[in-house]
């Protein structure tokens, strides 16, 4: 349920609420719905005595939350969430890309796809050190030593980090290692243990939706995060297995206006896993972002066909570089702006 608390209420009167909600065994969030402070009483709710609540000092009105994800709702928060990873804001009126390698391989390679990275537009740098592989024989990732080639490469143009979390006993290196942003991959969209720890940091999450997951699911699974206390998340759309085997995925546009009606967290679109081809990036990108998505992340590798995951995928610098041009049109177009100065590059002599 959500409690209106009255213009009026005092501090003293709404900590009074928050305690009331807590002894009741519930969670006491706090939204602002059109201006007005409520607090979202989330849990159990047949053991808050009828009229009980109602009749706190400071409370105006109670409401029902109607949908099962309830943290996750517009309805529990009217206005779009902005999720800041650092300076960069998520979910506002500024797409943003987050680019980078599909793994970390060397020092090397990461310093090429951040300078890459940076130069075509993307504010945010990814790679994936523990890479969740479909055969046990594939390569699993630098691990420890690539979270450190990820934070080295990103440091000297100050972007933040994106990379996959897969089991909670590395959340510790993570947090060493200052990655701004906890990916939990399509394999572990349900993996709720994993989900409430996560929950338990304020870290950024972005949670990818399952290979098969339907809407609600993928939103049942963001309210596990929530319901930690954890309400910085961004959904990422990367394609859901369909019958067709001509692409890697299909990309589910369908889903972005669908949740940017249904929630208040910031949608971004994973091009590359859905495609599966790099020529189809541009397409899938600009289609995402003419749906209303916020973001895109995408893979991009300083030389693909030597990529050790991914190759087939991953754009070029060059390429990301031509892409972004024409994202932040089609941003323009729908009336929103693109996160990112866009430099032009130097002309080949
Ligand atoms: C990835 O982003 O590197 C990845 C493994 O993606 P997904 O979980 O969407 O397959
Ligand atoms: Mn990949």
């Amino acid at each position: 349920m959500l409690i209106m608390i009255k213009p009026n209420a005092d501090e003293a009167q709404v900590a009074a609420i928050k305690s009331c909600v807590e002894d009741l065994g519930l969670r006491a969030i706090e939204s602002q719905i059109r201006k007005q402070l409520a607090i979202a009483a989330i849990g159990d709710q047949g053991i808050a005595p009828n009229g009980f609540i109602e009749s706190l000092p400071g409370v105006e009105h109670v409401l029902p939350i109607h949908k099962q994800y309830k943290l996750a709702s517009r309805e529990f928060h009217p206005d779009n969430r902005v999720v800041s990873v650092r300076h960069i804001p998520i979910g506002g009126d500024a797409i943003q890309v987050i680019a980078g390698p599909c793994s970390v391989e060397t020092p090397e390679q990461m310093l090429a796809a951040a300078a890459g990275a940076m130069t075509a537009g993307a504010s945010l740098l990814r790679g994936g050190a523990f890479k969740p592989r479909t055969s046990p024989y594939s390569f699993q990732g630098m691990e420890e030593e690539g979270l450190k080639y990820l934070a080295d490469a990103a440091r000297p143009h100050g972007m933040p980090v994106v990379t996959e979390l897969m089991d909670p006993r590395d959340i510790d290196l993570f947090l060493k290692y200052g990655v701004d942003v906890i990916q939990i991959g399509t394999r572990n969209m349900q993996n709720f243990r994993l989900l409430k720890e996560v929950g338990q940091l304020q870290v950024p999450v972005i949670l990818k939706r399952g290979l098969s997951a339907t809407i609600k699911e993928w939103l049942m699974a963001a309210e596990y995060i929530a319901a930690q206390g954890n309400l910085n998340i961004i959904l990422a759309e990367r394609g859901v297995r369909s019958f067709e085997p001509a692409y890697r995925n299909m990309l589910d546009v369908s889903a972005i206006p669908y949740l940017k009606r249904e929630t208040h967290l910031p949608v971004i679109v994973d091009p590359s896993h859905a495609g599966g081809a790099a020529w189809m990036v541009p397409a899938l990108s600009l289609a995402a972002i003419a749906a209303g998505a916020d973001g895109l992340m995408i893979e991009c590798h300083p030389n693909p066909a030597q990529a050790w995951s991914d190759g087939e995928q991953a754009l070029t610098p060059q390429e990301l570089h031509a892409l972004t041009r024409q994202v932040a049109a089609v941003a323009q177009a729908s009336g929103r702006a693109y996160g990112q100065p866009l430099i032009d590059l130097p002309r080949a002599s």
